[in-house]
């Protein structure tokens, strides 16, 4: 028998992910992520960030995080429940309580931890959870985590949420919908009014995990909850400080008792260490910044719309997005890793999404466009996509 600590077994597994075209190598940024940086010794223009607005390497949040290591050191020093909850943890929630115009929020460690710690705490055996089948891999693992029944329904598929909330609406003690509020793979936004109208008809309880509308949406990005002016009919919203607010953290925003429960059995929150001073520093100075001004979020959908506008009458597919996010499908998965890697030598990094992120046959490089880019970096990136689309036949 094969000695075991050679771990042939991995590696079987990472032969099959060769052969199947699966295998992920990680790129290096050589500095900061910016609009244009340096990837793998070369200088390219980034389109793949989910540096939303530039906060990433900006010099407010940067000069924030240094005077909170002043203040508070460079680590928290213990799990929030045990003696890592600083006044500056405290002041980030209320900051961000004011920004969603929510009761209370609670911050994690990230949104993932996030997803993890609330979805097991809020449900119980005899719940349903019912889940848009395109939601993120968090919200997956964290339903994976409750002892309530999952089920899914077909993405932003009204007619399908209502038929499995009819079906089940007796059965269960409560029922939670959980959407994404902008997905991640095609830029589409979720239907929150008829989701938010359909939990009230049939008594269900509404989790949005708004990752990619945090800083991107609604009245200086506010989120999509405030994009559709729902404000206190939805049960849970889930924001990210890694994405648009440039950071890293997340947060879940609602009614004072759920914050209460959270801090009570949030199991990242209590046996996961405090987010560093550094990081909650940046986070409260980039929501400040988001509190004083539409600069940021008015740059971003600027550029966005300038930049799908160019992209879309060269022909391209760019599907159902209504965001910064700009699919450019392919379709191909191989003709897919091509057009990346051809776009890469020509001086843009966009990296390719295939099956089984996006289904077989839906191919893509993803663009996500920045109020860190410049028109003339938005302008060539253009150029050198429509030159490689037309080369490979895309166009
Ligand atoms: C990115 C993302 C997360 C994870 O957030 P992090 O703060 O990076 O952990 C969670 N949910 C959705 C929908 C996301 O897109």
């Amino acid at each position: 028998m094969a000695n075991i600590h050679n771990m042939t077994f991995l590696k079987e597994k990472i032969d099959t992910l060769k052969e199947e075209g699966l295998y992920k190598e990680l790129v290096t940024l050589e500095g900061p992520n910016e609009s244009e940086c340096i990837i793998n010794g070369k200088k390219v223009i980034n389109l793949s960030s989910n540096n939303y607005l530039g906060f990433a390497n900006h010099p407010r949040l940067k000069q924030a995080a240094i005077d909170a290591i002043n203040l508070y050191g460079a680590g928290a020093g213990a799990v929030r429940p045990i003696v890592g909850n600083m006044k500056i943890h405290d002041e980030l929630e209320q900051i961000l309580a004011r920004f969603k115009r929510e009761e209370a929020v609670l911050v994690f460690q990230s949104g993932f931890n996030c997803n993890a710690g609330t979805i097991q705490a809020v449900t119980e055996e005899g719940d349903l959870i019912i889940s848009d089948e395109l939601n993120h891999a968090s919200i997956i693992d964290g339903a994976r985590l409750s002892k309530a029944k999952k089920t899914t329904f077909k993405h932003s598929d009204m007619d399908d949420l209502e038929r499995i909330l009819k079906e089940n609406k007796d059965k269960y003690k409560k029922m939670l919908i959980i959407t994404d509020g902008v997905f991640s793979m095609d830029g589409d936004i979720a239907k929150l009014p008829e989701i938010v109208e359909l939990a009230e008809k049939y008594k269900a309880m509404t989790y949005v995990d708004d990752a990619h509308a945090s800083g991107v949406l609604g009245e200086n990005g506010r989120g999509t909850v405030d994009h559709f002016d729902l404000h206190g009919r939805v049960d849970f919203t889930i924001g990210t400080l890694s994405k648009a607010i440039g950071v890293v953290g997340g947060y879940v925003a609602g009614k004072k008792v759920t914050i209460e429960w959270l801090i009570n059995r949030g199991r990242p929150f209590l046996f996961s260490t405090a987010l560093p001073p550094a990081v909650v520093g940046a986070c409260i100075e980039a929501i400040k910044m988001l509190m004083e001004s539409s600069e940021y979020t008015d740059r971003l959908w600027e550029n966005a719309t300038y930049f799908k506008k160019n992209i879309k009458d060269c022909g391209f597919d760019i599907g159902q997005s209504q965001t910064p996010i700009t699919p450019i499908i392919i379709g191909d998965e191989s003709k897919t890793k091509d057009f990346s890697k051809k776009l890469f030598e020509k001086g843009v990094f966009v990296s390719p999404i295939v099956f089984p992120t996006v289904p077989k046959g839906t191919g893509r490089v993803r663009c996500m466009i920045t109020a860190g880019h410049s028109k003339d970096q938005l302008d060539k990136a253009v150029d050198i996509i429509s030159q490689v689309g037309k080369e490979m036949k895309v166009i």
